[in-house]
């Protein structure tokens, strides 16, 4: 028997909770005061980041990666660790991309019929990933799309074999960010419908930063050659063709391409003390992009599950369900790792009493999104209450797309992704400047306290948190939360209608 020996409550709860404190409020306390206290979360990620680096699946570093994963949750004290393979239909990697725009100019500014002058000069760029390799071409005619509408390509005119220059905003809010993801398809589209030969995106951060950026959503090789251009070179191209002057392209983009892949989730657990088949899922993904290191996204929350996992454990109190601790592969290749899972999983997800995801950096939670789940809500509410010492206390019913939840939440089970603000995430989005000196620790072990404290709350109810919905249900609560149009967007509404994904009935 385990004596609590600190009174932690006094600053969290009122005095009126604290006469009503249960053992289980108790426990929750002791492993949020397990969380807050010195563990080897740092030099997980520094080895995680500095040492095996950036981590894109098919490549020698997610295997360390996953190794990693295994070693780092046995030495958390995990009662099992194993790993489940899966299979991306291609690998890619990017070779040595090279742009230069050659522009043209009248040696006199004044005087009509004077000499003309060739321009060259460099443009930063990198391929988008799961973009198709481009054998070298030379003096490609490159033409401004604007924001890349419909009426943009029309004003346009003949895009046959050119370079189409797509402009961006500025990347500052989730906002701005959801809508960089959903302008691209269409954009890529009207780029095939008129035989353009390749894209080029005007990079959506500032001062040279190059990031990696994919519009493929299963893995598959995109439709045509793309890369993104970083955005001071991408203005002087659109400032010189709006001054009248030619531009044209040399591009070259020798990406390497190859048959499928298999990577693999890391899965450990704690198990579950009276219905130890029934789980809670705790995970974030593991595998990152490769121009930084993937601190951010997502290697912190990769170490935050694996010390959320070590708090539990700690504390000596083993939670009434399993609780599986998942490392996902494969995310940044569109979701890749869970919806494998999900999938292969979805005979025993009738036992899911929820999942927990965190995918966005070490921004401070605010509160949770519960996948349009209202039936949830009143439980969630009581399970965030010792949470609020931390400001998290916003729930929102918001039908998420873009992480690791989203394959249970098409299959039924209520699933709870952390809402963060965006601190310095988006200005270092899957860009070379993502490595672990951008992480905040103090904030980070916050979150390891509010993961894991809510993770054992819904592994620790006496009933589930909610049940796992039917088909109609699900599809009923897209309607309701206005999620249709999303999803039409990213092109999921087929793949839920026509049955590849999602529950089955
Ligand atoms: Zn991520």
């Amino acid at each position: 028997m385990r004596t609590v020996k600190t009174l932690f409550f006094g600053c969290i709860l009122s005095f009126s909770s604290l006469a009503a404190t249960s053992p289980a409020d108790t426990a929750t306390s002791q492993i949020i005061q397990l969380a807050l206290q010195p563990s080897s979360l740092e030099m997980n990620l520094r080895r995680l980041t500095d040492e095996i680096g950036g981590r894109v699946p098919g490549t020698p570093a997610m295997q360390h990666a996953i190794d990693w994963g295994v070693q780092a949750f046995t030495a958390a004290g995990a009662d099992n660790v194993h790993t489940e393979g899966f299979t991306i239909p291609f690998s890619w990697a990017e070779g040595n991309t090279e742009m230069t725009a050659t522009t043209a100019y009248q040696v006199s500014a004044t005087k009509v019929g004077g000499a003309t002058v060739l321009s060259p000069f460099r443009v930063r760029a990198v391929s988008v990933a799961w973009a198709p390799a481009l054998a070298p071409v030379k003096h490609v005619p490159i033409v401004d799309v604007g924001d890349g509408t419909e009426s943009d390509f029309k004003k346009a005119g003949d895009i046959a074999g050119k370079v189409l220059l797509v402009h961006s905003v500025v990347l500052r809010t989730w906002d701005d960010l959801f809508a960089e993801y959903a302008k691209a398809p269409p954009v890529i589209d009207l780029a095939v419908k008129g035989k353009a030969k390749a894209i080029a995106f005007m990079a959506t951060r500032e001062h040279d930063i190059l990031y990696r950026h994919t519009n493929s959503g299963a893995g598959e090789i995109d439709r045509l050659p793309m890369v993104i251009v970083a955005r001071e070179d991408g203005e002087r191209i659109a400032r010189l063709l709006a001054a009248g002057n030619l531009v044209w392209a040399d591009l070259s983009i020798p990406n390497q391409i190859g048959g499928p892949i298999k990577s693999s989730n890391v899965v450990a657990e704690i198990t579950g003390s009276e219905l130890p088949d029934e789980f809670v899922i705790l995970g974030a993904h593991l595998d990152s992009w490769e121009l930084g290191t993937g601190a951010l996204d997502n290697g912190c929350n990769a170490a935050l599950v694996i010390d959320a996992l070590r708090a539990i454990k700690a504390s000596g109190v083993r939670p009434r369900r399993t609780i599986r601790f998942i490392l996902f592969s494969g995310e940044e290749e569109g979701l890749l790792g869970s919806r494998a899972y999900a999938f292969n999983h979805r005979r025993e997800l009738d036992k899911a009493a929820g999942v927990v995801i965190y995918d966005s950096g070490t921004g401070k939670t605010t509160g949770f999104s519960v996948g349009g789940r209202n039936d949830v809500l009143f439980t969630a509410k009581d399970l965030i209450e010792p949470l609020t010492q931390f400001d998290v206390k916003d729930l929102s019913t918001t039908m998420e797309w873009g992480t690791d939840h989203f394959d249970f939440m098409l299959e039924g089970v209520p699933t709870f992704v952390a809402d963060q603000v965006e601190a310095n995430y988006l200005e270092n989005y899957h860009a070379v400047s993502d490595t672990y000196d951008k992480v905040d620790f103090a904030q980070l072990k916050k979150n390891v306290a509010e993961a894991a404290a809510l993770s054992f709350g819904l592994a620790n109810l006496l009933q589930k948190i909610g049940p796992r919905l039917t088909r109609d249900q699900i599809e009923q609560t897209m309607r309701d939360s206005n999620s249709v149009d999303m999803f039409k967007a990213f092109g999921i509404w087929d793949e839920w209608a026509n049955g590849t994904r999602g529950r089955e009935k």
